[in-house]
């Protein structure tokens, strides 16, 4: 299992280089995904894991999929769902993003793909992405939610 990088490592702060697919990044892609298995998470970006290249990994219940320099192409609508981190741990918050998006990869072997999203794999493919360009989920939450969240506790 890979190391994974938490909040405040300056790692997660670099925008991801695109990248192109070698036997190297095909073993690092299976390292990601086993990574995410065992860490019980739905989605993993590779800054997350040390590499500050354009790769993601999710499964948000419909099955594997890897993403390669992903570029989301189409959004519509807004959308918020309740999101953690593996880099932000015992953290959950309401964050609004896009309702439908589409996005067009590489997959793992290199094949192109778009793929049509909506509900909880678009909002996961969003927060995978926002990891390539160095932002996290915290970053999206309002002030007004923080300071609400701080009078509950
Ligand atoms: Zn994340």
């Amino acid at each position: 299992m890979l190391d994974i990088k938490k909040i405040g490592n300056p790692i997660l702060r670099k925008k991801s280089i695109e990248i192109e697919l070698t036997d190297e990044v095909r073993d690092f892609i299976n390292e990601m995904k086993e990574t995410m298995y065992q860490a019980d998470g739905i989605g993993l970006a590779a800054p997350q894991v040390g590499r500050n290249e354009r790769i993601v990994v999710i499964d948000v219940g419909a099955g594997f999929i890897a993403l390669i320099n992903p570029k989301i192409t189409k959004r519509k609508g807004t959308a918020s769902f309740s999101e953690g981190c593996l880099s932000v741990p015992n953290f959950m918050a309401k964050v609004k993003r896009s309702k439908e998006i589409s996005v067009e990869a590489l997959d793992e072997n290199g094949k192109k793909i778009n793929i049509d999203a909506d509900g909880m794999l678009a909002c996961c493919i969003q927060h995978e992405i926002d990891h390539l360009n160095g932002i996290l989920f915290v970053d999206k939450i309002s002030l007004l939610d923080k300071i609400k969240r701080k009078f509950k506790k």
